[in-house]
């Protein structure tokens, strides 16, 4: 009995896991064709310095304009993309494309923006990411003192020394360096000092309640006031009112990012918001 029904589920589970197998090496397949036929598309979102409120450099994201489902945003492809690999050829196309369209504001006339670039933690533990971007640097020309590095507190945390020496080599590049999604995964202060960070961004889960909730109000304070002793920079990501952004500036937060100022967009409306803004 035990034996059958052992059989039974087992042919019930090879055949599920098929088909998820199937499922997913569908969507590899057609990101794999997306890259290559280049229908990804990077858009930005302006990062705003709070004391001016000017835009002084925007956040890169990436996009699938896919013919058959639209423009898909990245929580429906970049799980994929990590498990299969991709998201390496995935971030090294969005860092140079942004630093291409960097070097395209300057040559407008644009002043010099930090653009922020996200790295996976899949892409900046596995091989030396300190090389791609040092080619890119030299390929498009953009100061690497305008390129600013994400990287996720887990992608940090999962194994250290090598995250401090990579941190290291990046560092010695000129590029700055961002702890994004902070408050969201593990890491003490002890670690955070160790990181040769520059900029640390508090997650938008932080401000979303802002000013409702007087416990996260009071966690944001500390974490600014944190990240200030230890002489980073602080970026609220996720402000939407002017609320957050009354509150963020009654506590000394240096820049700030979200639908407030707006969504991110294509590079061409950006350069508008910007030139606007001005
Ligand atoms: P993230 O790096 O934390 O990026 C911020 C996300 O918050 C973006 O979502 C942005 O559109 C969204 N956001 C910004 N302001 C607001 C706001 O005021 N309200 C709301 N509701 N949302 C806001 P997006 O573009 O969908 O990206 C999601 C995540 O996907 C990113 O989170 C990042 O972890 C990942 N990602 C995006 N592009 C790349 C990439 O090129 N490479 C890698 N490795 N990951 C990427
Ligand atoms: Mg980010
Ligand atoms: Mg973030
Ligand atoms: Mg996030």
């Amino acid at each position: 009995q035990a034996k059958i029904e052992g059989r039974g589920r087992f042919a019930y589970f090879s055949e599920s896991l098929t088909q998820a197998a199937r499922a997913r090496i569908d969507i590899e397949v057609r990101l794999r064709r997306a890259i290559t036929q280049g229908e990804l598309r990077v858009y930005y979102q302006p990062q705003v310095d709070i004391p001016s409120g000017r835009i002084v450099g925007a956040e890169a994201l990436v996009r699938w304009q896919c013919p058959i489902e639209g423009l898909v945003p990245p929580a429906r492809f970049i799980t994929i993309a990590e498990a299969t690999g991709l998201i390496g050829e995935i971030d090294d196309w969005v860092l140079r494309e942004t630093c291409q369209q960097g070097q395209r504001w300057r040559a407008a006339g644009l002043p010099t923006l930090t653009l922020a670039v996200n790295l996976s933690a899949y892409q900046f533990l596995q091989g030396d990411i300190s090389q791609t971007v040092a080619q890119v640097l030299r390929d498009t020309g953009y100061p690497a003192a305008f390129l600013e590095l994400e990287l996720t507190e887990s992608a940090l945390m999962q194994r250290e020394a090598q995250a401090i020496q990579m941190l290291d080599r990046l560092k010695a590049l000129g590029v700055r360096l961002a702890i994004d999604d902070f408050g969201t995964g593990y890491s003490s202060l002890a670690y955070l000092k160790l990181f040769p960070l520059d900029v640390l961004k508090i997650d938008k889960r932080f401000i979303d309640d802002i000013p409702a909730h007087r416990d996260d109000m009071e966690i944001v304070t500390a974490i600014i006031a944190m990240a200030h002793s230890l002489r980073l920079k602080v970026l609220a990501e996720g402000v939407e009112n002017k609320e957050q952004l009354a509150y963020l500036q009654t506590q000394g937060c240096d820049q700030f990012q979200g639908y407030l100022t707006s969504r991110p967009v294509p590079a061409a409306e950006f350069e508008k918001l910007f030139l606007s803004g001005r």
